[in-house]
Formats: structure tokens, C-alpha cells, sequence
């Protein structure tokens, strides 16, 4: 990938965060380098693959990740849990909102539970945690 994303994608995606903050009732990380480094992450993924897929992990073919749609943003996990594991989305604290997420996750794991400030927002699949976890384990995703 490019080193630099284009100023294009990078309005795309602070237009995307802006307005995904807003849905889910979160904010972006009190360290401004983080939410940077974040969304150029994603920039660069609009423009080398044309979806902005998660920069926080490793595919190894990212191509063919971008058909699962699972890891783009805003990912599954977070319309799932509420939970972003890029610290893009997240509490007062910049801290991940882990309470939804099964005991064994790693975000659960790493962080402890993190309570949601705003219950009556975000999560609109909700309802595919199963699905989810099932597609976890089988594809290690
Ligand atoms: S973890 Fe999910 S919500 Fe957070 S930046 Fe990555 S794709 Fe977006």
C-alpha cells in the first residue's frame, strides 16, 4: 500500500467516523495521534482496495477480505458489541466498549468490561452475535 492516502479518502473517512460517532453514541480517542493514525489507516484502504477495511489486522489477502465485509469499517464487532478494537470508536476514557462481547473475546480479555454509556444507541445487528461467533472460529476472523 501507498504511504500516503489521498486527501479524498481521508474527508471520506473523517466523514464516516463523524457521522458513525454520532449512531453509536461514542466519541473518537481523547489522543488525537491515535484517531490520525487510524483514519489514514482506512484512507488507504479506500484507496488501494475501494472499501475502507480495518487497518488494525493482517489478511492475507485482503482482497478477498474485503468480500467477507465482516472487517470494514465500521466492522461487525462494533455494530455487533459496540466494540472497536482500533480505539476509533470509544468512551470519554478511550477506552473500548467490551460489555456485550463474549467473556473469552480478547478485547474482554485486555480491557476488563467497559461499560456502554450509551445503551440506547449503536448496535444494529445486535441480533448476528451467534452468527458471528461461529464465523470467528471457522475462519479465524
Ligand atoms: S475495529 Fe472496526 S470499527 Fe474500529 S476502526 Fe477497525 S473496522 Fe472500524
Amino acid at each position: 500500500m501507498p504511504d500516503a492516502p489521498t486527501q479524498g479518502s481521508i474527508q471520506r473517512i473523517e466523514t464516516l467516523v463523524r457521522i458513525y460517532t454520532e449512531k453509536s453514541g461514542t466519541t473518537v480517542h481523547p489522543d488525537a495521534t491515535v484517531t490520525d493514525a487510524v483514519v489514514k489507516g482506512l484512507a488507504r484502504s479506500l484507496d488501494v482496495l475501494g472499501r475502507p477495511l480495518c487497518p488494525c489486522r493482517f489478511y492475507p489477502n485482503p482482497t478477498e477480505e474485503v468480500r467477507h465485509r465482516t472487517w470494514i469499517c465500521a466492522c461487525d464487532d462494533m455494530q455487533i458489541y459496540k466494540y472497536c478494537h482500533c480505539l476509533l470508536f470509544v468512551n470519554s476514557e478511550g477506552k473500548p466498549i467490551t460489555e456485550y462481547l463474549p467473556e473469552a473475546h480478547v478485547g474482554r480479555v485486555a480491557y476488563g468490561v467497559v461499560r456502554d454509556p450509551t445503551p440506547n444507541k449503536g448496535r444494529p445487528l445486535r441480533i448476528k452475535a451467534v452468527e458471528r461467533e461461529r464465523d470467528r472460529r471457522l475462519r479465524d476472523s
